[in-house]
């Protein structure tokens, strides 16, 4: 069976009129089906740019991304994408906003509809559906942001910083809601996050990347109790710790 994710050789390479600048080089990856990785590195290391390419949205200057076995060429519904902010349009009320992707894509059936409802109930949202984003937590609008992402039925879901800008305990909350979600709809996912813990609690997979240019420096598989328990639990299991530790040394420190 092909894997979910096969990035091969990617360098990508920004030109400017000022400079070029070697954002990635030579990274090679390999995500199986289901599965939950992370990807951590200093600011600047090329996590967006590496998530933009594997989206379809950068062509990379080198290198291929194949998903199930198909190369990517340009963006497809196979790819959700969601961001630290929430994009949602401030005109639409929630349920319009978590049809977006399916209005944009031509795909919004009745019974489209009907899961995207559905969607909204199982994150605690329904009562909310005729409500506006401004009339909501950044922690719900986050949550309408995963429904609108999940909508479409994607393969794979790219996720970049999405609850950085969330306060700490409905960044906990999310968590749990997202990795129970995506193990129950057996979704792939790739996480960039600046957060040791949160990568560690969440992934079956780490991946730590070096500077100038982004390349991998290790990979850390995650023991399977801490992930076969959900992210907020799992952080009082005894090998927490230790793995946090380890990764922190692989990371010297710097800020993240
Ligand atoms: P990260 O997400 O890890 O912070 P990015 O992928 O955003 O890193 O950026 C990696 C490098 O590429 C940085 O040096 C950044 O300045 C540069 N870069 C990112 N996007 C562009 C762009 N559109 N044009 C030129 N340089 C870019
Ligand atoms: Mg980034």
């Amino acid at each position: 069976m092909d894997s979910a994710v096969t990035v091969q050789d990617v360098t990508q390479v920004y030109v400017t009129e000022e400079r070029a600048t070697l954002a990635v080089q030579q990274i090679n990856l390999t995500i199986e089906r289901g599965e939950f990785v992370s990807l951590i590195g200093p600011s600047g290391c090329g996590k967006t740019t590496l998530l933009s390419i594997i989206a379809g949205l950068i062509k990379p200057t080198v290198g291929t991304v194949t998903i199930a076995g198909k190369k990517v060429t340009e963006p497809s519904t196979r790819v959700g994408y969601m961001l630290q902010q929430d994009y949602l349009f401030p005109w639409r009320t929630i349920e319009d906003n978590a049809c977006m992707g399916l209005e944009i894509t031509g795909a919004l059936t009745k019974e489209a509809k009907q899961k995207v409802l559905h969607l909204l109930e199982e994150m605690g949202l329904l009562g909310f559906k005729d409500y506006y984003p401004t009339q909501l937590s950044g922690g719900m609008r986050q949550r309408v942001a995963l429904v609108r992402t999940l909508a479409t039925e994607p393969e794979l879901l790219l996720l970049d910083e999405p609850f950085s800008a969330l306060d700490y305990q409905t960044k906990l909350q999310l968590e749990d809601l997202v990795v129970e979600t995506l193990h129950a709809k057996k979704k792939t996912a790739l996480l960039v996050t600046h957060d040791i813990t949160e990568a560690i609690a969440m992934s079956d997979r780490i991946i730590v990347l070096d500077p100038n240019p982004g390349r991998i420096r290790q990979t850390f598989e995650i023991p399977e109790e801490i992930r076969t328990t959900v992210p907020f639990a799992a952080r009082e299991l005894p090998g927490f710790h230790a793995l946090f530790r380890l990764i922190w040394q692989e990371f010297g420190g710097q800020e993240a």
